[in-house]
């Protein structure tokens, strides 16, 4: 340490410098940690990066996590009625950004706006009413969406795996190219 010491060094600082409020983290991150995902518009203006689900249902990935097992997608919908019956082994959240939607099993009505929480063990179908002509909702889905009769006999599954599966399908045939999934999985 010089002679002029801690304190003279201090004097001459500009206090300004001292407000580290604005400083940016200054040490890298883990090495393991994976990228962020930024997905700026969330409602593509490309087409082509609606996956069909079936007539008049598309997906949206946004988050594939493949290590814990879940997926963040929006789900669009352009057809009034029943959509599907199926268990949730694992949460569910959802928020409606268009139109509104319900379940048979419950007098509740998402809107446009709305925050859905699905604890595991749910088991609803799920129904576009008449009057919306497009419905879209972010879903994070955790383990899997288990497709049922309404006796609970199981008829179908999805996980995050077979979505990845579909969009890579989807992607490979439209030009938008087999790794334009990459992205979004993590
Ligand atoms: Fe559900």
């Amino acid at each position: 340490m010089s002679d002029d010491g801690p304190s003279s060094a201090s004097t001459s600082r500009d206090p300004r410098d001292l407000d580290t409020s604005r400083t940016p983290y200054q040490l890298p991150f883990p090495k393991e940690a994976a990228a962020e995902i930024v997905v700026s518009a969330t409602i593509p203006e490309d087409e082509r990066v609606w996956v069909p689900q079936m007539e008049h249902v598309w997906f949206r990935p946004l988050c594939l996590n493949i290590v814990q097992g879940y997926w963040v997608n929006l789900l669009r919908v352009r057809k009034a009625g029943v959509l599907s019956r199926h268990r949730h082994p694992a949460p569910v959240h959802g928020f409606v950004l268009r139109g509104s939607w319900h379940y048979l099993e419950h007098d509740w009505v998402a809107r446009e706006g709305s925050y859905v929480f699905e604890p595991p063990g749910e088991t609803h179908t799920l129904v576009v009413p008449e009057d919306v002509s497009e419905m879209i909702t972010l879903f994070h889905i955790t383990g899997a969406m288990i497709y049922v009769d309404p006796y609970g006999k199981q008829t179908g599954y999805e996980d995050v795996f077979t979505k990845i599966e579909m969009c890579r399908a989807h992607y490979a045939k439209n030009g938008l190219g087999v790794d334009f999934l990459d992205q979004f999985i993590r």
